[in-house]
């Protein structure tokens, strides 16, 4: 009895752990899964419907993949999942357009039985999430400060660097995680003097964009350099959660006339990847959506086989907000134009780009 007492005691607190919350399930070979995807707010977005039909074919299950309107993605998504999960799914995959607006689909789906798996963005506030597959956007964050930082150093020396910070929409559960990754990196720098936000604008409340809108950033941009960087005051960085943010405050840079600061992104657009290598983007991240996709398949067919997933319990990448989703995390990598060959072996697009310069 207190040998396996002591043993449940253990299980419970070891960080990498597996979760049974899925088990109530029972998905077969055939069964139908759903996808619901957000608005195609960004490329990896669009890729990633095309790479979930071909996975979901391949492991033998049947797709119902949905994107959500761009006009009214919130309800729209609602409806697309109630709808799945009476078409009978079996599991549901879900890239949130609104993290905390589907207590009430997600409720449903297990109600029914169904596996819910949040993909590449949690879903907020509920404990029926059984699963969570995403690259560690903590991880994003700390990668973009890390290279806004040496960026700077290379261009600039040692400083004090004059720089204005972006985060992505407050809908989307990512965008603080990689703002607050990117500020457990940053925040010493701006407390000892090395980086000066000149606007003042440091908190997640202030820099957001609603929507992930490059129009947003763009005009947010123009108002920051026409408000506080008058004259000869340069700007010498910009903290840009992705890469299509990243071009709208290029361009709004450029059109104010300002020297090229150096710009952080995310996403590895092939509109972004000639900028990098031609030195006007700094930096982007390169998380590869069909081996998201495909990880997420690869977790149901587990579950089809009765296998337990390999599943990582992080606090500061899953938690949300009342419970820490098992989660299967894949590993971001960084880009410059120094590794941007390297990075991208095996994408032949991506490596091609990055090839022509
Ligand atoms: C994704 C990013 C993307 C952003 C805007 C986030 O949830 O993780 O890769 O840039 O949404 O679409």
């Amino acid at each position: 009895g207190l040998a396996l007492v002591a043993g449940l005691a253990l299980s419970g607190c070891s960080a990498r752990g597996t979760s049974d919350s899925g088990s109530g399930s029972s998905i077969k070979k055939g069964d139908l899964i759903g996808v619901a995807l957000p608005a195609k707010t960004s490329q990896n977005w669009v890729l990633a419907g095309a790479a979930f039909k071909k996975s979901i074919e391949d492991a033998g299950f049947k797709a119902d993949i949905q994107y959500a309107n761009a006009g009214n993605p919130v309800p729209d998504q609602q409806s697309q999942i109630s709808g799945m999960i009476t078409k009978g799914a079996k599991a549901v995959i879900i890239g949130a357009a609104d993290g905390s607006q589907l207590g009430s689909q997600v409720k449903a789906a297990k109600a029914q039985g169904a596996t819910v798996i949040a993909w590449d963005r949690n879903i907020l506030n509920t404990k029926n999430v059984d699963y969570y597959v995403a690259f560690n956007n903590y991880k994003v964050g700390q990668l973009q400060a890390n290279a806004l930082l040496k960026g700077l150093k290379d261009k600039k020396g040692d400083g004090p660097y004059n720089v204005e910070l972006f985060a992505g929409s407050p809908d989307d559960a990512n965008a603080t995680v990689f703002f607050n990754g990117a500020m457990s990196v940053l925040k010493p720098k701006i407390a000892d003097g090395t980086i000066k936000v000149v606007s003042g604008q440091t908190t997640f409340a202030k820099v957001n964009t609603q929507g992930w809108l490059a129009q947003k950033a763009q005009s947010r941009m123009t108002d920051l350099l026409a408000q506080y960087y008058t004259g000869d005051t340069k700007i010498d960085g910009v903290l840009s959660p992705n890469d299509t943010l990243a071009r709208a405050i290029l361009t709004a840079t450029k059109a104010a006339g300002k020297d090229n600061p150096v710009v952080t992104g995310q996403d590895s657009e092939t509109a972004s990847i000639p900028l990098i290598m031609q030195g006007t983007q700094y930096s982007t991240i390169y998380k590869n959506t069909t081996e998201e996709a495909q990880a997420a398949i690869d977790l149901v067919s587990d579950l089809s086989k009765g296998n337990k997933p390999d599943t990582k319990i992080d606090k500061t990448n899953n938690y949300n907000g009342v419970k820490t989703v098992p989660a299967i995390e894949l590993t971001p990598v960084l880009v410059t134009k120094d590794n941007a060959v390297e990075a991208y072996k095996g994408n032949d697009t991506l490596e091609a780009l990055a090839k022509k310069g």
